[in-house]
């Protein structure tokens, strides 16, 4: 895969693991400079270690999307390592319900939308300033299938990743004059660590979950990153508010 990119630097929240990691590889293999951020230090660190190793150029800043201060501090990260932000991917997300609405629990409520919600609220909150200040940039959220549908037994995820097409709707529009293009990424299932952790303790939840897609498999963290990158990329110039589905069929079902 080859895109035009008029930027050269690209953020990823949830860059230590799954989609964050394979998107921050794709960046740095378009030849830009990618800040890699999660809470996973270690796993953040192989990431940028993968992209040095393949000749490319990253840094790690350790940050808690749920964290405002946190968050402002990785901006002036990224303007101090590299000057300027062309690109953000905020993708740092969770799940962690195991049953029906109302067996959900308030810490699980307050602990998902912290994370998928305010996560991506205050990114953009602190990229949209840095974005406007050098004329323009784009911006992905992961959202999912998920916030296009109902998940049912995952109702409090399915309602942060409404939020997030929310969030991205609106900031397109109110930016959408200044340049910088908001979009979002809906993966279905996923060949990641949240997909094991959810589905392949269980073979026939694993069988579910390839036969949930028309094409008969998951995705694979690839198949995202080519997504994101090309909604970053010039080619997508035309493009802003859209949730993009990258599911196998599952939603034209
Ligand atoms: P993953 O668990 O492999 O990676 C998520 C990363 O986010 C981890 O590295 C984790 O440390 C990081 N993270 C969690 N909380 C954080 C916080 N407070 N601050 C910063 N980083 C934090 O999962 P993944 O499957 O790669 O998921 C990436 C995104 O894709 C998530 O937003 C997820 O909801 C979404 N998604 C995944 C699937 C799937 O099937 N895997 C499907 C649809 C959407």
């Amino acid at each position: 895969m080859s895109m035009t990119f008029s930027g050269q630097v690209a953020l990823v929240t949830g860059g230590a693991a799954g989609i964050g990691r394979a998107t921050a590889l794709a960046f740095a293999a378009e030849g830009l400079r990618v800040v890699v951020s999660d809470v996973d230090a270690t796993g953040g660190e192989g990431t940028v270690e993968l992209i040095r190793s393949a000749g490319g150029e990253a840094t790690f800043i350790r940050c808690d999307v749920t964290r405002d201060a946190e968050v402002k501090a990785l901006m002036d990260g990224v303007v101090a390592a590299y000057g300027r932000l062309d690109y953000a991917f905020n993708n740092a997300g969770i799940e962690i319900e195991k049953g029906k609405l109302a067996e959900g629990s308030e810490a699980e409520f307050d602990a998902i939308m912290g994370v998928n919600v305010k996560g991506v609220w205050l990114c953009m909150k602190h990229e949209i300033p840095l974005l406007l200040a050098q004329g323009g940039g784009a911006i992905v959220n992961t959202a999912s299938v998920a916030g296009l549908g109902a998940a049912p037994k995952m109702s409090i995820y399915a309602a942060s990743k409404h939020a997030v097409i929310g969030l991205t709707k609106s900031a397109a529009i109110e930016y959408a004059k200044k340049k910088v293009r908001v979009n979002a990424v809906c993966p279905a299932v996923i060949d990641t660590d949240m997909f094991r952790r959810a589905y392949e303790a269980d073979p026939k939840k694993a069988e579910f979950a390839a036969a949930m897609h028309p094409v008969g498999r998951v995705g694979k963290v690839e198949e995202i990153a080519a997504a994101v990158l090309y909604l970053c990329s010039d080619g997508a110039s035309f493009t802003t508010g859209h949730s993009l589905a990258v599911d196998g069929g599952a939603t034209a079902i």
